[in-house]
C-alpha cells in the first residue's frame, strides 16, 4: 500500500477567510488528508481565541472528510513530524507573501528534509482579503461577511 499523503495547512486563521478556504480547496485533490493547524502568531493581536477558531473552522469544513483541524504550538515541522506529514500548504497573494514565505519554507526544509512547502496562488477575487483588515472591521462593528466563508457567517450568527 502506498503511503498516505498528509499535508498540514498552518496559520492563525483569525478568522478563517474565503481566501484560506479557496487555498484549501485547491490543495484537496493533491492530498489524502489535510490537517488545518491553528497556531497563535506572536506578531499578531488575536480577535478569536484558539478554541473559537477551531470550532469555526470545523464548522466550515464539516462536510470535508479529508480535513481535520487541530491547534498547535511550537515549530510547524515538529507538528508535521508528529502527524506523519511531509507537506506544508501555504497561500500566496503577492510578492510580499512570497518574500516572507520563501525564507520560512527554505529554513523549514533545512531543519526537516522530509518536509516540503507547497504554495498555491490565490484567486484574483481573494487577492485583497487579509485577516488583519477583517479583524479591524469586526472590532469596529463593521460587516466583513463578504470576505468570510458562508458557513462561518451562519456560525457567527448562531444559525
Ligand atoms: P499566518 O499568521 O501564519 O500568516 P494566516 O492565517 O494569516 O496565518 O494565513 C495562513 C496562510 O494563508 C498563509 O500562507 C497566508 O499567506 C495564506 N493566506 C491568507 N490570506 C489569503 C488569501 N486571501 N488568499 C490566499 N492565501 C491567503
Amino acid at each position: 500500500m502506498s503511503k498516505k499523503r498528509i499535508a498540514v495547512f498552518p496559520g492563525s486563521f483569525d478568522p478563517i477567510t474565503k481566501g484560506h478556504q479557496a487555498i484549501l480547496r485547491k490543495a484537496l485533490p493533491l492530498f489524502d488528508e489535510i490537517i488545518i493547524a491553528v497556531g497563535s502568531n506572536s506578531a499578531k493581536q488575536n480577535l478569536f481565541s484558539i478554541a473559537e477558531r477551531l470550532k469555526q473552522i470545523q464548522n466550515v469544513f464539516k462536510n470535508e472528510l479529508k480535513v481535520s483541524v487541530k491547534s498547535f504550538e511550537g515549530l510547524t515541522v515538529d507538528f508535521c513530524k508528529k502527524h506523519h506529514s511531509n507537506f506544508i500548504i501555504r497561500g500566496l497573494r503577492d510578492g510580499k507573501d512570497f518574500e516572507y514565505e520563501k525564507s520560512i519554507a527554505i529554513m523549514n526544509n533545512q531543519i526537516e528534509k522530509s518536509v516540503e512547502t507547497v504554495f498555491f496562488m490565490t484567486d484574483s477575487e481573494y487577492l485583497a482579503i487579509n485577516s488583519v483588515i477583517i479583524r479591524d472591521i469586526l472590532r469596529n462593528g463593521g460587516d466583513a461577511s463578504q470576505f468570510l466563508p458562508n458557513e462561518l457567517n451562519d456560525f457567527l450568527k448562531g444559525a
